[in-house]
């Protein structure tokens, strides 16, 4: 525990909840036994990705042991990253069990987010045997069955139309990227649709944001039991 807050405090990182795991010292200690990390850890590398930000080193760890959180920390900080390795590892491990359909859903409150993120996300999962998959109105029309898809990407305008015929009853993570917008007047509706829909008695659900207003984090907290709240860099809420 000494350690853990020895590394928090040389990186900024603050946290508020109960029993948080440890912070990462690198990329490395995510390694196990199973033969894709190998796969996955030379993939991150290969993206450029060699030394984890400081709330990668944080948000990590604890999504791996499926605890909830609150990130905020500034734009640039490398939040994509500290949510798509662990629901990567989380999809593929679900996958080699052979659970069916959609493992983890990321929620971006624009589409060009959404095409970002999933960008990052075809470029990690190279050689794995997942399948990725931007839920986005061509993908629609093509007809793509999702729930063949291990890790989805949309928005909640284009996902709450298409709520009715995707089952997301099978999804443990779902991350809520840019949360402050998602939870804004004109997204908050199909939002809180999409949330509703994922009925997985172990959901985990992790919020990031470069800011947070209270009224936002009141609403996380509605959502959220007993998440670890993570904030890097100087507090400014
Ligand atoms: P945020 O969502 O917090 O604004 P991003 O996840 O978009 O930040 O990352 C910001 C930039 O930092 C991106 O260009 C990304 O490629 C880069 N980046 C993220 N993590 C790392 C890392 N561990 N090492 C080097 N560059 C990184
Ligand atoms: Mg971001």
């Amino acid at each position: 525990a000494q350690a853990a807050n020895v590394l928090r405090k040389h990186y900024q990182i603050h946290v508020k909840g109960s029993n948080v795991t440890p912070p990462l010292q690198g990329f490395e200690e995510v390694k196990k036994k199973r033969k894709f990390y190998e796969k996955l850890l030379a993939n991150t590398k290969a993206s450029g990705f060699t030394t984890p930000t400081p709330v990668q080193r944080q948000v990590l760890p604890l999504l791996l042991h499926h605890r909830e959180v609150l990130a905020v920390a500034p734009t640039g900080s490398g939040k994509t990253l500290a949510y798509l390795l662990p629901i990567i590892i989380h999809a593929k491990v679900a996958a080699l069990r052979s659970h069916q359909g959609i493992k983890a859903l990321v929620m971006s409150p624009t589409r060009e987010l959404a095409e970002q993120i999933t960008r990052v996300l075809l470029r990690l999962v190279q050689g794995l045997h997942l399948s990725c998959c931007l839920i986005n109105s061509a993908a629609v029309v093509a007809g793509t069955d999702f729930s063949k898809t291990d890790i989805a990407v949309a928005t909640p305008l284009r996902l709450s139309k298409v709520a009715k015929q995707t089952d997301l009853s099978s999804v443990r993570y779902l991350i809520l990227d840019e949360a402050d917008k998602l939870f804004e007047e004109g997204l908050f509706k199909q939002t809180d649709r999409v949330i509703k829909a994922c009925s997985h008695p172990r959901l985990v659900v992790a919020l990031f944001s470069a800011t947070l207003p209270e009224s936002v984090e009141e609403l996380a907290r509605s959502i959220l039991r007993d998440p670890v709240r993570v904030t890097v860099g100087q507090r400014n809420v």
